[in-house]
């Protein structure tokens, strides 16, 4: 039986000195308990210590685009330096957008095979756990080969991100997407061939046959209503049996303005009447709804997923998160495409955006955000224990360091708003220790990054 002594350990109402927790050989806490030093043959855990923290929404492969798709010029009309050295990426110019970040995305995905796909999503994976993340929910949309031809083994695309898991050490939900056309009423192309099962029964076929396992479940997904043509969305809810339930809704208004030509409803509308709102469904951004939306949303009690680096990233807006949180929604936070995968980026990322569009500080508690980063967040994935430190609740502890550049000084209940990623000393995944000392169990992660997103590209 493991023992970890914590100098501090955020319990649900309270932070704590002198902390042992205890844990189980199946990988959960098995008591929580005081103790005012460490017994012998427990391992110290400095700082604060949290509970396991979810990012509950992650596209691994995006991760090759951090940094390389930044080139608009500082004045419209001005080349962008490196522009010519890179003639196989799409050319950026003034009219950059989520739709242009989207083709350089699609270039990424064509480049993908399973070992390939293995290879960078284990340092991805990796990458996050040295960041605090001890739980992914992967929204997994890249399922075939080149022109949508079936691998031998129809799901090596997913058995690829699970052996990553385990080897990064990293809790996964694998949210297996639904996708079916490239626009409302229009057939899939070229990348999107890759992503599509043809229909809502071969999807439901392939995905059904992923089973559940140590560190490991499976959640369904709605790609979005651009992807899942209406009449299709009963079926996807009904085949996703009581699993997560995941979609991308309203990230940007061309959306929300195709749904209503198509449907005369707004997606959060649509999603309504197709029966895919209730407890179990997270929807991701929900950045562009109307005042009805954030009721329904509310009122079905489901999931947001905020992703706001992401967002910012990709010049989505600002979705009214406070008044999601005010209709009656749960709070989430993932990372998304990664470009940064620091978990107090992301929740103050959220409280900053609310901030700027009322003016007003204080729109959630920082108790409120270490709940999204936590119970919220592994409960939208599955893991309704998780995310606590109590008996019964998967043992994952993040100790944070409170005596670093950023943390000195802090009082511990607002670490949130000093931490960064970097100050994340010791990881805990199952019981088992992947992060000490600030370095992962695979060592050198950054290596592992160059070389896997080198190979991507090469
Ligand atoms: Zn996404």
């Amino acid at each position: 039986m493991t023992g970890f002594w914590c100098e501090r350990a955020w319990l649900s109402d309270r932070i704590e000195r002198g902390v042992l927790v205890r844990g189980h050989a199946d990988g959960a806490i098995a008591e929580v308990s005081k103790a005012d030093s460490p017994p012998a043959g427990a391992r110290r855990l400095p700082g604060l210590v949290l509970p396991g923290l979810a990012n509950a929404h992650s596209h691994a492969f995006h991760r090759a685009l951090r940094g390389r798709t930044h080139r608009v010029a500082a004045r419209s009309g001005e080349p962008a330096l490196d522009a010519a050295d890179r003639p196989e990426e799409p050319a950026f110019g003034p009219a950059d957008s989520f739709w242009t970040w989207r083709e350089a995305m699609y270039a990424l995905a064509a480049r993908l095979d399973p070992d390939g796909y293995r290879r960078l999503a284990t340092a991805v994976y990796a990458e996050l756990v040295l960041a605090g993340w001890t739980c992914v929910g992967e929204f997994h949309y890249l399922h075939h080969g080149p022109g949508g031809a079936r691998y031998d083994d129809p799901n090596a695309m997913s058995a690829a991100l699970r052996q990553a898991a385990r080897d990064a050490g990293i809790r996964l939900t694998l949210l297996d997407a639904c996708y079916l056309t490239g626009g409302i009423g229009e057939p899939v192309t070229g990348t999107q061939l890759r992503f599509s099962d043809r229909t809502v029964d071969a999807w439901a076929a392939r995905a059904g046959k992923l089973a559940d396992g140590p560190l490991f479940r499976t959640g369904a997904a709605i790609h979005s209503v651009r992807a899942v043509p209406a009449g299709a969305l009963p079926d996807v809810v009904a085949a996703s049996g009581g699993r997560p339930l995941h979609v991308h809704l309203s990230e940007q208004p061309a959306e929300n303005q195709a749904c209503l030509a198509a449907y005369g409803r707004t997606p959060a509308r649509l999603l309504r009447d197709a029966g895919a709102l209730g407890p179990r469904t997270t929807v991701v951004h929900a950045t562009h709804l109307t005042g009805e939306d954030v009721e329904l949303l509310g009122s079905a009690g489901v999931t947001v997923c905020a992703c706001p680096t992401t967002e910012a990233d990709l010049a989505d807006g600002i979705g009214p998160m406070r008044a999601l949180a005010d209709a009656g929604c749960p709070l989430a936070l993932g990372t998304d495409q990664h470009a940064t995968v620091d978990p107090f980026a992301e929740a103050r990322g959220l409280e900053a955006g609310q901030r700027l569009v009322s003016l007003r500080r204080g729109r959630f508690a920082p108790a409120r955000l270490v709940r999204a980063l936590t119970a919220d967040g592994y409960a939208a994935l599955g893991w309704p224990a998780g995310g606590r430190i109590a008996a019964g609740a998967p043992c994952d502890l993040v100790a944070v360091r409170l005596d670093s550049p950023r943390t000195a000084g802090c009082e511990p209940e607002q670490v949130v708003f000093a931490a960064s990623a970097s100050d994340v000393d010791s990881v805990i995944v199952g019981g088992e220790v992947v992060v000490s000392g600030g370095t992962h169990r695979m060592g050198d992660v950054g290596a592992a990054l160059a070389v896997a997103v080198g190979q991507v590209w090469a």
